[in-house]
């Protein structure tokens, strides 16, 4: 029975200790869970911190880019409002070429541009072409093409387009290229704007740069151009061969002086007018400057025809020009230079025709001459010459030599001609045609003409007091026309016969038809007031000029020289006779006095007598001679004739 209790105890003190490991276990389990849980709990806290900071982030970097996505939209409305706006302000049209569908969308102002007023927003390409300008299509289509193709990256185009109207208008186009992610070309966009205003005015300074504003023939630069071109030509093709005529005219400047620059530049335009009327299409006329002119003639066989042309030129000059109900005389000069293999410079071209052009002028004005080498030399000798006439007359190194003019009626030297002579330290004695025309064309006639006339002067008062007081003579000096444009003229003349004492009467002026016709007005001037001075006018070479012989009467002139063109052939040729007796009947009709020049020969000498000629001068009595030679032989006369009259 203990044995129960003891069982019984001891099974209750294994079950207590069964309990107090069971407990125990249990415990230590649930204290692991804890832990577990807890550690779950902070994991759990740690990664919900971390997505919470990582949300945070991502909500920042969002709420970042709604700002900059904002402030993009808004930029971009503002950049698209700056865009309209400025392609409002700059007057801009906008074009977007869809290439997919083939579609080009127009903005309103573009289709105002061009005066579409259809209302449709879009074009097909093909319509938008067709209203480029043929000659500028096929530039426009490469350079859209270069465009879509990528091998440029803006796209750039100047070109016309047809207004409804029917009128070009010039626009700039540009714009880009929009392109899917594999570089295909899906759209081309941009602005059009009108650039017809700025055109024109480059068409007008290309113009003004090329052409001649006062003749609208091209000027000295483009000429230059055209002739290189014409240069090019004939090396490529030896069949392609040009000529070159420099052109001036003669005598321009007396217009000028005279008329006034207004005339003058009327003048040049008839003168440009009648060159183009005379060359065929392919020639260019070209204004170089002032009264100088070029005419480039394309494919000429040779020398003659290029002659041919300047002689048509020269007639067709020669025609009278009608300016303010006046009626004017015109030459040129012309100097040709035909293409020559070695010569590729279009200078050399315009110097050589320049050179030849300077001969014909000294030669005599209103002729051509072709180009030869020699020219150029001669050319130096010009300039030389030029710069040695302004020191003649300080060095004393003019002369004047006189020339008898006497009576075919008494055979009495009834006075004498004053001619020039420039004794040259190189070149020796010159004759006028070798210097006049230079001091002519260099204004040096003015103090040449002025010590001509003094030295005559003075010779005149000498003879007239001293040698043949008791029948004085008249000695005549010539005038060219730049002296009898010249507004000193007559107080020249005024003092000379002041300082010497002569008689204005027996002073005489020679003068040429050419000069009054070139300009009538203020040649009609001078002469007027030099004949109430009392002198006598002359004139000179009469038949060779264009004067009509209805003019002569209302000019203050007494006497008319004939010239010695028609003398020297009055005993050959049955024309110059008749132009001779004419003019002695003409003279004796307006009660004139005619001096025949240039009597060489007895048979001349009895001709002009028979038709009733009462004064010559030439080779047969004598040429002319320095003033004691002259003297001598007026001596000589006055003494024969007076033995011969007793
Ligand atoms: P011009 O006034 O007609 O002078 C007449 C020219 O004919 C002179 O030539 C004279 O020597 C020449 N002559 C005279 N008789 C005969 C003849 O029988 N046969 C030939 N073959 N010729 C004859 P020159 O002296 O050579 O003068 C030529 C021109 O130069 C003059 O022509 C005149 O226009 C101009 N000249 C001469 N001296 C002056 C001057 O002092 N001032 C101006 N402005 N011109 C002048
Ligand atoms: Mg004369
Ligand atoms: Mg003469």
């Amino acid at each position: 029975m203990q044995l129960i209790p003891l069982v019984l105890a001891l099974l209750a003190g294994s079950a207590a200790v069964w309990w107090a490991l069971r407990s125990r276990a249990h415990l230590s389990a649930r204290v692991a869970e804890e832990a577990e849980a807890r550690r779950r709990l902070e994991e759990l806290q740690a990664s919900l911190l971390e997505r919470t900071v990582e949300l945070e982030d991502a909500n920042e970097h969002l709420e970042r880019e709604i700002e900059e996505r904002r402030k993009m939209e808004l930029a971009l409305r503002e950049s698209e409002e700056r865009y309209a706006l400025a392609a409002r302000g700059a007057n801009d049209g906008l074009w977007d070429w869809n290439l997919v569908a083939g579609e080009v969308y127009l903005s309103e102002r573009w289709r105002e541009m061009v005066g579409m007023v259809d209302g449709s927003l879009s074009l097909s390409p093909e319509e938008w072409f067709s209203r480029v300008h043929l000659s500028d299509l096929p530039q426009l289509k490469v350079d859209i093409a270069a465009q879509a193709a990528g091998s440029r990256s803006h796209f750039h185009s100047e070109h016309r387009l047809r207004h409804s109207e029917g009128f070009f208008i010039w626009v700039l186009c540009r714009g880009i290229v929009v392109r899917d992610t594999e570089g295909r070309a899906l759209r081309i966009a941009g602005s059009m704007t009108d650039i017809t205003a700025r055109k024109d005015l480059e068409e007008r300074l290309r113009r003004e740069a090329q052409f001649d504003s006062l003749t609208t023939l091209p000027n000295r630069s483009y000429a230059t151009d055209l002739l290189r071109r014409a240069i090019a030509r004939a090396k490529r093709n030896r069949e392609q061969q040009f000529g070159v005529l420099f052109l001036d005219c003669d005598r321009f400047k007396v217009v000028n002086d005279s008329l006034g620059h207004h005339a003058g530049d009327s003048l040049l335009r008839l003168v440009a007018g009648r060159l183009n009327g005379c060359v065929r299409p392919g020639d260019v006329v070209a204004r170089l400057g002032g009264d100088e002119f070029v005419v480039i003639l394309e494919g000429v066989k040779d020398e003659a025809e290029a002659i041919t042309v300047a002689e048509r030129i020269q007639h067709s000059l020669a025609q009278p020009f009608y300016l303010d109900g006046r009626e004017l005389f015109m030459s040129v000069s012309v100097g040709i230079a035909m293409s020559q293999p070695g010569v590729e410079r279009p200078e050399d071209y315009l110097r050589d025709a320049d050179l030849a052009m300077y001969r014909a002028k000294l030669r005599g004005r209103a002729r051509h001459e072709v180009f030869r080498a020699d020219m150029r030399a001669g050319a130096v000798l010009q300039m030389s010459l030029e710069n040695d006439l302004r020191h003649s007359m300080d060095r004393g190194e003019l002369r004047v030599m006189y020339q008898p003019i006497w009576s075919l009626a008494s055979g009495r030297i009834v006075g004498f001609e004053a001619l020039v002579r420039w004794d040259h330290p190189t070149h020796g004695a010159m004759q006028p045609a070798d210097f006049i025309p230079i001091a002519e064309e260099t204004g040096l006639i003015l103090p040449l003409g002025e010590w001509v006339l003094r030295q005559a002067a003075q010779r005149l008062a000498h003879w007239n007091t001293k040698v043949v007081a008791d029948d004085p003579i008249w000695v005549s000096v010539n005038v060219a026309a730049r002296q009898l444009t010249h507004p000193g003229l007559v107080e020249i003349v005024k003092n000379a016969i002041a300082e010497t004492g002569i008689e204005a009467s027996r002073l005489k002026l020679e003068i040429t038809e050419s000069m009054i016709m070139a300009d009538a007005v203020a040649a009609v001037g001078a002469l007027e007031q030099l004949k109430t001075l009392g002198i006598h006018l002359l004139m000179d070479d009469f038949g060779t000029g264009h004067a009509s012989l209805s003019y002569l009467h209302r000019l203050p002139i007494s006497t008319i020289k004939i010239d010695r063109y028609f003398v020297g052939r009055i005993d050959s040729n049955s024309e110059c006779l008749e132009i001779v007796r004419t003019i002695l009947s003409l003279s004796r009709s307006l009660s004139m006095d005619v001096v025949a020049e240039g009597v060489e020969n007895g048979a001349q000498r009895e001709v002009l007598q028979s038709l009733g000629c009462e004064y010559v001068q030439g080779y047969l009595l004598s040429p002319p001679l320095d003033a004691d030679a002259a003297e001598r032989l007026l001596l000589t006369n006055r003494a024969v004739e007076s033995a011969a009259s007793r």
